[in-house]
Order: C-alpha cells, then structure tokens, then sequence
C-alpha cells in the first residue's frame, strides 16, 4: 500500500516526522508540494520575495529526494482540490503532513482531510515544527500560560531527550516513488511571479550553511543579540518559517551547551513556541487584542495619520534607527529583533497608530513571516498582548538608538543620507546647528526629513490614550 507526503513549511528530506511516519506504515511514499492559489492570489506583490525563496528550496529538495529514489510532485491549485485529486490519482491509503497550527492552515486542513475522508482515505498531520505543540505545556490549573517566563520553566522541565530525537527517514520498511512520468517544476513566471533577490542562502543547503556558522558564534549570542550592527543573531528565521532545518536538531545543540549564549538562544526558540501555543488557543488575536479591553483604543486615524504611515513604511520618519530599520526591510526582507521591537514600538506609541497595520505590513514584507510570532511580537510592543510591554512603558526612539547603535554604524549604512553625520549626533539629527548640517552634508528638511513627531508630545498623547481606557472601565 502506498501513501503521500504533502510538504508544507518543512521542505526539507532530513529529521522529517511525516516522511519518518509514512515511511514506517507504508511500502511506496510519493511526495508532494502544492503552490496553493488559496494563499498565492491573496500576495499583493508579483516580486515578493517568499516566492523565490520556496521555489529554489523546493527545487532543492526535488534534487534530494530525487537522490533517495523519490521526487517531489508540484502541483500550482487549490490545495483543497489538489491535494485530494492527486491521492485519489496515486491511489493512495493515507496522506501524511506535518501539522500547521495558523487558522488558515488548520481551516484548509480541515477541509482536505474531510475531501479525503469522503474517498476513503486517511490525513494524518503530525508534530514537526515545533518541540511542543497545542496543549502539551499547560499550568497545574490546566490552563494555557499566557506569562512566557512560567511557560518556559515548564518547556524547559517537561523536554526529554525523546523529544529531540531525529524522526529518521532511513532504515525503515517504506522506499520514496516517483510517478513514471512527472511534468518539471512549474518556473515562477509560470506561477505569476518574477524572481527577485533574496539575500539569505535558500534551501536546506542554505540552512545548512548558516547553522554552521551560527554554531561558531552561539557563545556570544548573550552579548552581541541586541547590536543591529553586529553579527550577532543566527539568520534561521526563513528557515524555521519554511522547515528548511529541524527544530529537534536546534534544540538539541542549543540545550546540549553550557553557556549563556546557547542558554539566551533556547529562550528565544522557546518563545517561538509560546506564541504558537496562544494562537493555538486563541485564534481570534489575528485581528484582535489578546487582552480585549485594549480594542476599545482610540488609534489615530485620518489623512495625518495616513502620512505617518506611510512615511514610516517608507523610512522617511526623520528618526535615523527607525528609518534605517523600514529601509533594511525593504533592502532585505529581514529586520533585526531590536529593530522590530524600536520600530513597532514608535509606530503605537510614538504615533499612536493601530498595530494591526504594522502587523499587516510585516506579513507582507518579512521573509520570516510568522503569523503567531509577527502577531505577538506586534501586541507585545502595542501592549495589548499577553506578558507585553506595560504601556506606561514608552521607548524613546533617541535612547534606544544611542544604547543599541552607539556609533551609528548599522544608521549609515542604510540611511547614506546620514553617511557624513558624526556618532553624538547621529541619533537626533535636526539637533545639529546650521553650520553643523552644512559639514556633514545632511541638512535636515532638504536631504532628510524632520522628525514626523516630537517623541516627547507623542509619548503625552500615548499615556493620555491608555489612560482614558482605564477611566472607561
Ligand atoms: P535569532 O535571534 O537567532 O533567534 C532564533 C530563532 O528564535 C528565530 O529564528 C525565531 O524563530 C525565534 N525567535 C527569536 N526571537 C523571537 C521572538 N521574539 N518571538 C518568537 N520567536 C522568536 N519572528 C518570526 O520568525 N517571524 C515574524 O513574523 C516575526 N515578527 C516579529 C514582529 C515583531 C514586532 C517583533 C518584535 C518580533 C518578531 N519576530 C518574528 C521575532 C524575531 O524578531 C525574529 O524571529 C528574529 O529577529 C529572527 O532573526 P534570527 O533568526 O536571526 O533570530
């Protein structure tokens, strides 16, 4: 009897529990990847970058199955029909996938194993992307934690090296096959999209390629994670997204090191896992504040309020960190974790605006897009999410610059307006005399512009909005 795989965000042919599972209950595996019309129609940009990323991961992992005696079958549909279709032409008894927890996967899913269902043929979604999925860390009360620290303490109790094993495709009864005549990978024009740069190493050779630096330099993550300018942080974010390297080998290295840098990094894959647990059981903070009373907040809204906005999407606030981080998305797709806490933090408090947008302009950039991890890290800065910032608690762009790019280095290499402002007075640049933006070539309002807001008034205006919230009460 045969089965068939269906890769989602796990396009890789290493440490992959569905491809473990059907290669241990059935004799033949087929492998499939759909570029699902459900998801790439809603993708308002024909450029974005998540394209060439999937599509030269998912030739990659077409070479690597192809090398264990499979391939992979790429169908471009609904992968609601798809899906279905091809197991009912394969003649499959089951199809197996690893277990996506966003309520678009799960509503999809929901509706492919019924289709199944009907034809006789089992879905079986199993955990992959994550050490512990739904409600498997809950608290003595039997409640889901909303307070990450707790939370970790009982991740950290509860993983056992069972946990971490590798989900082997080697040595087990089932062989991968391959249709006798399978038509070549649809090109990205043939999807509707043209290719563009990515700058990170896609695939599971890329992924490769940056674990193994990282593993060189976890030892000081601790130290060096909150320096933009540095090369701190691990680069893995588009790789956990898309399942290009398994979580159980991360974890593995990380806990299997003495060291606070190991130790930092595990905490933050840890909180990786916290997020995915509260959407799990919250699905409805998609749009919604997890703490609900924050949705009667009165953001700005109105034609200014458009202005703000787009000058922050552009990197056009007058605020040099700011700035160079909107200008490092849109050069790279990525941003830094100081960056999107600095930048996510001004677009709330500094001015005053929905997080939702940000949210929703993230996921349209980030290479990593994550839904529970942009949607947490979004509420966390608005202070509307779950062991969020406290919202009297305001970032001052200026000081945040000062302490986390002290010598203004990661500022002029993305805003070259900047690139003659010396570092005292990089930071706040409309501070400089006039004789002083003659020298160093920036003259605020002509070749940058004047900070949009005045920190100070806006962080008024911030605590004045939270605390009309609480008098409503
Ligand atoms: P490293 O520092 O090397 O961390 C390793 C991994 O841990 C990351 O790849 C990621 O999987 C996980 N991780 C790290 N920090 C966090 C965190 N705060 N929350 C959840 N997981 C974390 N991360 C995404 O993967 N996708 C997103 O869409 C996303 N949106 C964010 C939006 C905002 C407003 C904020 C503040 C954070 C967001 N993050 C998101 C978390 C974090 O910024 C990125 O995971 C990190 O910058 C990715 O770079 P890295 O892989 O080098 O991280």
């Amino acid at each position: 009897d045969s089965a068939l795989v269906w890769f989602r965000r796990d396009l890789r042919d290493t440490d992959h529990a569905a491809l473990h599972h059907a290669l241990k209950s059935h004799r033949r595996v087929f492998c499939a990847f759909v570029f699902d019309t459900a998801i790439l129609d809603e993708l308002a940009d024909r450029g974005d970058r998540r394209l060439s990323f999937i599509h030269g991961s998912i030739e990659e992992l077409n070479r690597a199955l192809r090398r264990r005696g499979g391939a992979l079958i790429v169908r471009h549909g609904d992968a609601r029909e798809e899906i279905p279709r091809l197991a009912l032409e394969l003649g499959v008894a089951a199809v197996h996938a690893n277990a996506d927890y966003e309520p678009f996967a799960l509503r999809r899913d929901d509706a492919v194993s019924g289709a199944l269902g009907a034809l006789g043929i089992a879905f079986r979604a199993w955990k992959d992307q994550l050490i512990f999925e739904k409600d498997e860390i809950l608290s003595g009360a039997g409640k889901p934690y909303s307070v990450f620290t707790p939370y970790s303490r009982a991740w950290l109790k509860e993983l056992k090296a069972a946990d971490l094993e590798a989900r082997p495709v080697e040595g087990l009864p089932g062989t991968l096959a391959a249709p006798p005549s399978l038509p070549a990978i649809p090109s990205l024009a043939a999807l509707g999209f043209t290719k563009s740069p990515v700058l990170l190493p896609c695939g599971i050779s890329g992924a490769r390629q940056l674990w193994a630096d990282f593993q060189n330099r976890i030892a000081d993550y601790a130290r060096t994670r909150d320096f933009p300018a540095l090369k701190g942080v691990s680069y893995l974010s588009a790789h956990l997204r898309f399942g290009t390297l398994s979580i159980r080998e991360l974890v593995r290295f990380a806990a299997g090191q003495k060291n606070e840098g190991a130790e930092t990094w595990l905490k933050e894959l840890i909180w990786r896992e916290f997020y995915q647990q509260i959407l799990w059981h919250r699905p409805e903070i998609e749009t919604l504040s997890f703490k609900p009373e924050f949705d009667a907040i009165e953001w700005e809204s109105g034609a200014q309020a458009n202005d703000h906005f787009a000058a922050w999407c552009a990197g056009r606030t007058g605020y040099p960190l700011v700035d160079a981080a909107m200008r490092q998305l849109a050069a790279s797709g990525w941003m830094h974790n100081r960056l999107r806490m600095i930048v996510a933090s001004f677009l709330t408090k500094d001015l005053g605006l929905h997080w939702l947008r940000g949210e929703r302009f993230f996921a349209a950039q980030l290479l990593d897009f994550d839904l529970a991890s942009n949607n947490g890290g979004w509420q966390w800065a608005a202070s509307t999410g779950c062991d969020a910032q406290p919202w009297f608690r305001i970032f001052n762009p200026i000081a945040q610059s000062q302490k986390f790019d002290p010598e203004g280095n990661f500022i002029r290499r993305y805003v070259p307006e900047l690139a003659g402002v010396p570092a005292p007075q990089i930071h706040a640049p409309w501070l400089m005399s006039p004789q002083q933006m003659a020298a160093t070539g920036c003259v605020i309002g002509h070749n940058y512009p004047a900070p949009v807001v005045d920190h100070a008034a806006a962080r008024a205006r911030t605590l004045t909005r939270f605390e009309q919230l609480r008098r409503a009460d």
